[in-house]
């Protein structure tokens, strides 16, 4: 919903501005229509429905893999695409991840979204009803923006979106913000000196490496990036995940794990090693080569994990959003 115009609409009515909140809680809570909202005058209620759709995003797509996970695409009111995974395991963990712009204008060359056009910023609402699309089936407890865009490219709106997701169930330390290293945003979150937690895209021990795949680092190279990290982990005392895509014969040597654990402080950092989602440009790591590379990052101190592929056959997993519809309803 768009938050502007409600409250515009409650002033223009003459209504105290609780109602609001009133609204909120109901929409928080699962409703899907204004008629649900029985602490709401009717006339209000009637009013609007009639002027303010609950959700200004539009579903056009919907598919589901076999491992449970789920991919939506919605337009936007203005006709823009924007993505988001629910990612179930077996756990009972109910994890979203939330886009923060429709598009992206970093171009990663091993990501898929990277390679559409980027439109522009979500409000936050935006952001927010990708969450409450899907807690209207089921129960969410994680969120992490690694959807489509670069969050710290849209940091006011990300932050005011994380500060409504504790009412859906979904507290900050449960909420995890991907960055690819854009240093203002992650000084501007260390700041904040809330609970979210932080993640980078690192995916490269040397700056050589990494201006290859991650043309941003151009600018802010990695030795700033990482100095900001550890900054973050000690100011707001959590540790910041790494994020490192396998590339099979471009980052995976044994080499460049020696080089990450030597740039790599264990009190600050844990990895998570991603198997690379073919996206076309490159081909993954072998099992036993990310196995090799777990074993060396371990013993050196570093706590290090896999990450489980998720929805992988419907072009759900990450780096895999660009705004295709799922085969079945393509237009021919
Ligand atoms: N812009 C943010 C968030 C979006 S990407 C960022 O860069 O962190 C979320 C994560 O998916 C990032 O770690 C990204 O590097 C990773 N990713 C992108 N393409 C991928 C692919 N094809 N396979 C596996 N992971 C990928």
């Amino acid at each position: 919903m768009d938050t502007t115009q409600l409250v515009q609409i409650l002033a223009d009515q003459g209504q105290p501005s609780y109602r609001a909140n009133q609204i909120w809680y109901w929409i928080a809570n699962g409703a899907s229509t204004y008629e649900e909202m029985t602490n709401i005058p009717l006339q209000l209620r009637d009013t609007l429905t009639k002027s303010l759709p609950l959700s200004t995003l539009e579903l056009i797509d919907e598919s589901h893999a076999e491992d449970g996970t789920v991919r939506a695409l919605f337009h936007t009111h203005d006709g823009h695409p924007v993505e988001t995974v629910l990612m179930r395991f077996r756990d009972g963990r109910r994890s979203i991840c939330l886009s923060s712009q429709s598009g992206c204008p970093l171009t990663c060359t091993f990501c898929a979204t990277g390679t559409m056009s980027f439109h522009r910023n979500l409000t936050k609402d935006e952001i927010l009803e990708q969450a409450l699309y899907f807690q209207r089936f089921e129960k969410l407890s994680h969120a992490v923006f690694m959807g489509m865009g670069e969050p710290m490219l849209n940091l006011d709106s990300v932050l005011s979106a994380c500060s409504r997701l504790p009412d859906i169930g979904v507290t900050p330390r449960r909420t995890t913000i991907s960055t690819v290293g854009w240093l203002p945003g992650i000084e501007n979150l260390t700041k904040t000196d809330s609970r979210l937690r932080l993640a980078l895209s690192l995916h490269a021990p040397t700056d050589e490496l990494r201006t290859q795949l991650v043309p941003s680092n151009d600018r802010y190279p990695l030795s700033d990036v990482l100095s900001a990290c550890r900054t973050d982990a000690e100011v707001r005392r959590q540790k910041v995940f790494i994020e490192y895509v396998m590339l099979g014969g471009i980052n995976d040597s044994d080499l460049n794990a020696k080089e990450l654990s030597k740039i790599l402080d264990p009190a600050a950092f844990k990895i998570n090693l991603i198997p690379y989602n073919p996206t076309g440009s490159y081909s993954s790591s072998t099992a036993d080569r990310i196995d090799t590379f777990r074993t060396i990052l371990q013993k050196s101190g570093l706590p290090t994990t896999v990450r489980l592929t998720r929805g992988q056959e419907i072009r759900a997993a990450c780096g895999q959003l660009a705004a295709n519809r799922s085969e079945h309803n393509e237009s021919p």
